[in-house]
């Protein structure tokens, strides 16, 4: 039979670190701690497997497993002497979560469970402490009642309602205030809650308590913000969550036990210096669910210096045995620290870079390692992202617009218009509106309203509540940790201070310093950007750029994919080249067709109905067109540009709505053209395309139309020539997108040698060029050996959005309203418009892949989106690409990404 259930005890040690699958993270760090010789409370593990099985069982827990269970459970009963139901010695536990990949504060946890009228009663008088009797007593049937049976509102919890109201009666601020009387009414009060909510008693039975927060921690893998944030980071829905039972240790026993959240260096900054908090008499769901702000861990070196060492010693000795920054959880329990939980941390990009740059440093991971440490995605994003224009944040303190400083929850700037519910920030973002949610305190289900705000604040919580470690690992805007915040949800008002904040209200928020002003205030560009393309600010100002220099150089070094830029002209080029960029990979012409001028020459080219008119119309184009790729070319002088010939469908020059811009727009054009506005009208109708996918565009418009073919080449001879003339280096490339033949290829291929021969003839000179072609289609891509042998074409690159589409049979402008749903549902893993999907692999690997192996000199490319995509990068090296192209913003990311392809897999050619 199948071992589901695991022990982890200290002379039980059952497995590793490397378990994750079987054990999930929590539990495989639990035996790794074990082996480590820390002291861990004795815990069961149920494997990831028994998550789904209790689905398939239909809800329930199989007679099997619970036996396998109850076998394992009498050896934690037995290492801790005590007996979990029984009256004289009761033994209290944890039910926890945990996944292959850590997703904090997104599962469910219940702390106490065992606990009951009689019970209490009993641990009351074996530790001479009733307070803290009572008090695991209330926590239990608050946690019970919110995880298991969901007793929770938009304004919270109901629990913490009545909670709020005893201490506001009571006048006291802290729940530590509370004495034993106060607890026990508060566990009466409690109960008739949880009676009015579920129409049940709280259960005193241990055993049902305890086999109902295991079925509620499997269902919480199934809960609203576990399903967002699994469809966020491309976790797969079906691999369940493992549930660890453990037994408890409190730190709720008095003033000399605490429980804490710590971080082994800075996961805002970086910095080498344990960062943590921690709440004296109190138990862990008080500090990461972000209800209460706890103490920096720097005062217990003053309250328990000998804790204080002890938590360091061994965070440095766990560092160093994972070689990465920890996150930990730990108790303390009468003066003895207990260690719950540690795990790899999240942290922000700011962080990962300086956190791997320090490894490097100090030996402990070699520079691939620390490549692969940095999340080319959420990391690069994050510390290019703008920030607050200094200027403005002056002005906006001078004109006393400045809120408050909060705790610099997560880093970034932010302004957005006030909302209080989560569901509020999803709705306005929808409408494309954008929000600063506001809330009492950061819980993790808020996280969709995190996700949908520009940022989010909330009242409580530390830095290292789940809220915000989430919101740092994945680049999200937060501060936190405002005392005077208070929040009228019912009137949509909150007040800090004596500011009054209503809802719709514009704030603006310094993730990165936590300071709060009302109002707007414009933002200006990151570090990054200040030294490498504004130049506003010297190398050694920024030590945000210095580190991201080293990861850039470090994975230059290592990449063997080109990192190119998709760009239309010379300003375009520069940012491209000033990210590391080493050529254009796609220069779409019909972006520059965007000036008044040319637009209009183009529209009546189309709108003539005769082709002498026609080629007059499109000459007026010329000069733009060649000033345009000459400066391009200039700009990148050597590096290869790939000019692409017109490609967009007609409809894309003509504003879609009719308004009076647009009817002035028309008569004009009718005035020059000398027809009735009428007519006009009637010629635009008839060229819009019903399907614009698949319509007349790409290289089918230069078929029907040769003469824009004979402007775009021309207008290409002249911009090479110009360079040669002031002695420069052009490196053009000419490519023909969206065929669907190899004759359509072979056709522009001689059209282009024409034309260039006669401008050559013309003008005494030889234009250096090369010939290629875009694969955008399956059809395109099973003509390609044809291709390389009748149109002599040899370079090709992989138009991946309008492929998706072919592939997928779904139109790129639309799916946006289908995909968010597919997500969810786990019919599709991830956007197969940001990253290829595994069938678009395939067939590209079965038509490119396959080519470039069988022919060495075949060059591939990619420079649709996916060229900037981190996973799909890995796909493009895997399948022997030569380059990849992508905006010139996210170069960063596809340089590391493309470093990051190299390490995994060094043995492509
Ligand atoms: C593509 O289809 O991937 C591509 C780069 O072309 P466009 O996005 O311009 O259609
Ligand atoms: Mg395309």
């Amino acid at each position: 039979m199948k071992k589901l259930v695991y022990l982890a005890t200290p002379s039980n040690i059952e497995g590793n670190k490397e378990m994750k699958d079987t054990l999930g993270g929590k539990g495989a760090n639990l035996q790794e701690m074990l082996s480590l010789q820390l002291r861990v409370p004795p815990a069961v593990t149920l494997a990831t497997e028994t998550c789904n099985m209790y689905y398939e069982a239909g809800r329930t827990i199989t007679p099997e497993l619970r036996e396998e269970f109850l076998g394992c459970f009498t050896v934690v009963e037995s290492d801790m002497d005590l007996k979990f139901g029984d009256i004289e010695n009761p033994l209290l536990v944890s039910v926890r979560s945990g996944a292959k990949f850590s997703m904090p504060g997104m599962m469910d946890t219940i702390l106490n469970v065992g606990m009951n009228d009689a019970i209490v009663e009993t641990v009351a008088a074996r530790t001479n402490n009733a307070r803290f009797a009572w008090d695991c007593y209330r926590r239990l049937i608050q946690m019970y009642g919110n995880v298991v049976h969901e007793m929770k509102t938009e304004e919270g919890s109901p629990f913490e309602a009545i909670l709020e109201e005893i201490k506001q009666t009571l006048c006291i601020t802290d729940d530590t205030q509370l004495s034993v009387e106060n607890l026990q009414e508060l566990v009466s009060l409690y109960k008739t809650c949880f009676r009015r909510f579920t129409g049940e008693d709280f259960p005193q039975d241990p055993y049902a308590q305890l086999f109902n927060c295991i079925e509620a921690v499997y269902r919480s893998w199934n809960g609203e913000r576990a399903i967002l944030y699994r469809t966020m980071e491309s976790i797969p829905h079906n691999i369940g969550t493992a549930v660890n039972v453990q037994a408890m240790v409190f730190g709720n026993m008095g003033d000399t036990s605490m429980t804490g959240v710590g971080f082994t260096r800075n996961s805002n900054t970086g910095e080498n210096i344990f960062f943590g908090e921690y709440l004296t008499n109190a138990q862990g769901e008080d500090v990461v669910a972000g209800t209460r702000t706890p103490i920096p861990i720097q005062q217990l070196k003053n309250e328990m210096p000998e804790v204080y060492e002890e938590l360091l010693t061994t965070g440095k000795k766990l560092e160093d045995h994972y070689s990465d920054m920890m996150d930990v959880e730990f108790t303390v329990q009468q003066t003895i620290l207990w260690w719950l939980q540690c795990r790899v941390g999240k942290r922000t990009g700011f962080a990962a870079m300086q956190i791997a740059i320090d490894l490097v440093r100090e030996g402990k991971i070699t520079i691939e390692e620390a490549l692969l440490r940095i999340n080319a995605e959420d990391h690069l994003n994050q510390v290019l992202k703008p920030i607050f224009d200094t200027e403005e944040k002056k002005k906006a303190k001078a004109e006393k617009r400045f809120v408050v400083k909060a705790l610099n929850g997560s880093p970034g700037a932010a302004t957005g218009q006030v909302v209080f519910f989560s569901d509020d920030a999803v709705e306005q973002k929808k409408q494309g509106n954008s929000v600063v949610l506001l809330r009492h305190d950061t819980n993790p289900d808020d996280f969709k309203g995190m996700v949908a705000a520009e940022a989010v604040v909330s009242g409580k919580g530390g830095a290292t509540c789940h809220a915000l470690v989430v919101a740092r690992g994945k680049g999200l805007i937060a501060a936190a940790g405002i005392e005077t915040l208070r929040i009228d949800y019912k009137n949509r008002t909150a007040t800090i201070g004596t500011i009054v904040i209503k809802e719709g209200d514009w704030i603006s928020v310094d993730g990165t310093s936590g300071e709060i002003f009302l109002g707007k205030i414009k933002t200006m560009p990151s570090e990054i950007q200040q030294v490498l393309v504004t130049k506003t600010m010297k190398p050694e100002e920024s030590t945000t750029y210095q580190n991201f220099a080293i990861i850039m150089e470090w994975a230059k070094e290592r990449k063997t994919l080109q990192v190119k830029a998709n760009a239309d002209n010379a300003s375009e080029a520069s940012i491209a080249l000033a990210f590391g960029a080493e050529g254009i990979g796609l220069y779409r012409t019909e972006h520059t067709i965007a000036d008044d001028a040319s637009i209009s020459s183009y529209r009546k080219a189309w709108l003539c109905g005769d082709k002498k008119m026609r080629i007059l119309y499109l000459n007026e184009m010329l000069e733009y067109q060649t000033k345009n790729l000459a400066e391009t070319l200039e700009e990148m002088d050597g590096m290869p540009v790939l000019m692409r010939t017109v490609d967009s469908p007609i409809h894309e020059f003509f504003p879609e709505h009719h308004d009076e811009k647009t009817l002035s727009m028309m008569a004009k054009l009718a005035e020059e053209l000398g027809v009735s506005v009428d007519e006009v009208q009637a010629r635009v109708k008839s060229l819009m395309p019903v399907n614009s996918n698949s319509a007349m565009r790409g290289c089918r418009i230069t078929i029907v139309y040769p003469e824009i073919l004979v402007m775009q080449i021309t207008a290409s001879a002249q911009a090479v020539h110009r360079c040669i003339e002031k002695g420069l280096n052009p490196n053009l490339g000419i490519m023909i997108p969206n065929a669907f033949d190899a004759r359509e290829i072979v056709w522009h291929r001689h059209q282009v040698e024409t034309i260039i021969a006669k401008y050559e003839q013309d003008h005494g000179v030889t234009i250096p060029y090369h010939f290629a072609a875009m694969l955008e289609n399956v059809a395109f891509g099973r003509t390609l050996p044809e291709t390389v042998a009748k149109a002599k074409c040899k370079i090709f690159s992989v138009g991946s959005n309008d492929y998706t589409s072919d592939v997928l049979f779904m139109s790129r402008e639309d799916a946006n309203s289908f995909i968010p749903t597919y997500l969810e549902l786990g019919i599709l893993k991830a956007d197969p418009f940001v990253e290829i999907h595994p069938t678009v692999d395939t067939m590209l690997n079965d038509s490119i892949g396959k080519l470039m192996s069988e022919d060495e000199e075949v060059e591939g490319g990619v420079c649709g989106e996916h060229g900037g995509n981190p996973p799909s990068i890995i796909a493009f090296h895997k399948m022997g690409m030569k380059s990849i192209s992508c905006s010139g913003f996210r170069i960063p990311i596809a340089i590391l990404g493309a470093a990051q392809a190299a390490i995994l897999h060094p043995k492509v050619k």
